[in-house]
């Protein structure tokens, strides 16, 4: 009896270093430009794959009562890591119902397998911003010419689907904080880098319900410093269905509030 009890805390300790160092691993790996520290996200109560009418009601009057009704803000709704063929008509279609333009953020790998679907982001009137051809941290940090090479071919792919070289490129993981003189050899060389300011925090895993995702980006949203650009990082990717489950209370909620949506590089009114 003795020898297994006292051998018990030792793995118990082991367990939960190791939840501990996936936890933090997850968090940092995607959020290096998140401005602001969310409380953990609650842990799920219904089914992850839907989002009502009523969520999305619920998530809008969750709102303190100090928010102003018309917050005349503008928006950059900005999607990472696409296209993909389970999210991006979806998406498409959404952005649509609403009459909203977004920014996506495309990799020249899944360019390369859903050319379609860059067309169709083109032809209905979003940006396409380049987020690099491969998106492999170990190639593309490697060194300024790594990082520009990576660019400059999905550029090629994205000029030849829709007759435009996008100047606003996104780093992944947001590193070109980090690596100073790959992000002076960016811009030198005539590209405009585009962070985010709003997290929607949809990278962690596992990923965040819809409800939650929706109320990470609409609680930043109530903090006025940003409303002069408030630029909302969401990812579209196989695993990521909610996200796309989340955007109609993101857009419905911001509209009703006064929020304007923006695409990089248009003329400030
Ligand atoms: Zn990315």
């Amino acid at each position: 009896m003795v020898g297994p009890l006292k051998k018990q805390p030792f793995p118990l300790t082991f367990v939960l270093l190791l939840c501990l160092c996936g936890y933090l691993a997850a968090v940092s790996r995607e959020n290096t430009m998140g401005v602001t520290v969310l409380p953990a996200v609650p842990e799920e109560t219904t089914s992850p794959f839907s989002i009502s009418e009523e969520d999305v009601l619920q998530v809008a009057s969750a709102s303190p009562a100090s928010v102003r009704q018309t917050a005349t803000g503008r928006v950059y709704l900005t999607i990472d890591d696409g296209p993909d063929i389970l999210t991006t008509p979806a998406i498409l279609d959404i952005l649509d119902r609403y009459g909203v333009r977004a920014t996506f953020f495309v990799i020249g790998r899944q360019a390369e397998k859903f050319p379609d679907l860059i067309k169709e982001m083109h032809s209905r009137g979003h940006y396409i911003g380049n987020h690099t051809y491969s998106h492999d941290y170990r190639d593309i940090y490697e060194s300024k010419e790594a990082f520009l090479s990576s660019i400059q071919k999905n550029e090629e792919l994205i000029f030849r689907l829709t007759g435009t070289r996008p100047k606003y490129i996104r780093d992944p993981g947001g590193k070109l904080r980090e690596f100073r003189d790959i992000r002076e050899h960016a811009e030198e060389a005539g590209y405009i880098i585009m962070g985010w300011n709003v997290d929607s925090y949809d990278s962690r895993n596992p990923v965040p319900h819809s409800k939650d995702i929706a109320a990470n980006v609409l609680s930043q949203a109530e903090h006025e410093h940003l409303w002069p650009g408030m630029i909302i990082l969401l990812h579209e990717t196989r695993i990521r269905q909610n996200s796309v489950e989340a955007l109609p209370a993101i857009i419905e909620t911001l509209i009703r509030r006064g929020f304007t949506f923006h695409l990089p590089g248009e003329a400030q009114e």
